[in-house]
């Protein structure tokens, strides 16, 4: 247990509930998820389900119409041709991970993971006892991977290469030219399986199309896809997620969710369908509110003395450079939060690269987003 990690995320959320509940105005731009509700449809199609007596076990691996579903979906927007059978439900995506780790690592084995990053793959690396090999972004890359750098780091060792695009905590997109050049310099590393976590797939901006590690059917029998219902359709709660496994990997992760939960919520998995079959104008109208919240951020950031910030591509998160402003990103975090009254979270949460950033999520109205910029941009020059 020494091993297991945390997201930190979740502490800075109790911490902002505490100060709040003891009298403090705090603005919340900690929080990983979605300010919106479910669209409407989709709660009465999970309603729907409980009436009509969707109460017992289902198949561990999902009931048969959402992994169809899954697979339509997946089919018509990249024009791939995914098998249901190859789909996994899962209560949300992070469960997915957990296997994906347990299956590649062991002690000896090496996953490459990127650094800063979602906190939970460095967490599972760890605690299966594998060694986990950073790889840095940088942020005059956008935050983008680069394929070289991280073909560089493969050797006899690694089983799996987790990446991340769009990206938590830093907005950054890959583009679909450096996933073409990882896809061919993969050729070389038959042994290396990849997990690619996918979860942001829909929240993209500036007309770029989302790249997935499912358009290479060289790679299909070492890609593990994952992604889920959480951030699109803002249903962090309700615990669904899916991944597309190679189909040889697919009963071990049948296996292991016997082993873990059995299957997810049944109900949960009809409201699933009714959120990929039914009409998308909430995922616009969120994504387009994301995007207006985005542009207002970053700007407000940039006017700050000492703060410089890129303009993320992805996920609703800006990860801006606080490093002119003489604060190490965990005192910056903490006095914010007790004394500006704004929760983010430090860089450093999301790996030792993190360093000299804080991570802002936008899911949060305009209004406090711009409100939260203005009192960094006091409390900062309040320290002059
Ligand atoms: N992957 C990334 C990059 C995330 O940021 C998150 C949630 O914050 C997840 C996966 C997990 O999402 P879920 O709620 O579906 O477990």
């Amino acid at each position: 247990m020494d091993r297991l990690g945390t997201e930190s995320a979740f502490e800075v959320l109790a911490r902002a509930k505490a100060l709040e509940a003891s009298g403090h105005s705090i603005i919340n731009l900690g929080i990983g998820q979605p300010d919106f509700k479910t669209p409407d449809h989709v709660v009465e199609a999970g309603v729907k389900a409980l009436r009509d007596g969707h109460h017992g076990y289902t198949p561990a691996n999902g009931i048969p119409e959402l992994r169809r579903a899954v697979a339509d979906d997946l089919n018509a927007r990249h024009g791939v041709d995914v098998d249901p059978d190859c789909v996994v439900v899962v209560p949300g995506g992070k469960v997915t991970m957990f296997f994906a780790v347990l299956m590649f690592g062991e002690p000896g084995a090496e996953i490459i993971y990127p650094n800063p990053g979602f906190p939970i793959y460095e967490s599972v690396i760890r605690f299966s006892g594998a060694t986990p090999v950073s790889l840095p972004l940088r942020e005059e890359n956008g935050f983008a991977f680069s394929a070289d750098d991280l073909l560089s780091r493969i050797t006899d060792r690694t089983r799996l290469i987790i990446l991340n695009s769009p990206a938590n905590p830093t907005g950054g997109v890959t583009s679909k030219a450096e996933m073409d050049k990882l896809a061919a310099g993969l050729a070389n590393y038959p042994n290396v399986a990849l997990l690619s976590d996918e979860i942001y797939s829909r929240i993209i901006y500036d007309g770029r199309e989302h790249a997935t590690m499912l358009a290479y059917p060289e790679l299909r029998d070492r890609v593990i896809m994952l992604d889920g219902w959480s951030k699109t359709y803002a249903m962090t709660g309700w615990r669904l997620g899916y991944a597309v496994w190679p189909r040889q990997l697919v009963e071990h992760a049948t296996r292991l969710a016997i082993n873990d939960h059995s299957c997810v919520n049944a109900a949960t998995q009809w409201a699933g369908i009714a959120a990929l079959q039914g009409p998308q104008d909430s995922v616009e109208e969120m994504v387009r509110a994301f995007d207006d919240r985005r542009r207002a951020l970053v700007d407000a950031l940039n006017a700050i003395p000492g703060i410089s910030c890129v303009e993320p591509g992805g996920a609703f998160y800006v990860f801006p450079n606080i490093t002119g402003t003489g604060f190490s990103a965990k005192e910056l975090e903490g006095r914010l939060l007790e004394e500006a009254g704004v929760a983010t979270v430090a860089g450093t949460s999301f790996g030792r690269e993190g360093e000299g950033y804080l991570r802002l999520s936008y899911a949060n109205s305009k209004e406090n987003c711009l409100d939260a910029a203005a009192r960094i941009r006091d409390w900062l020059a309040a320290q002059q």
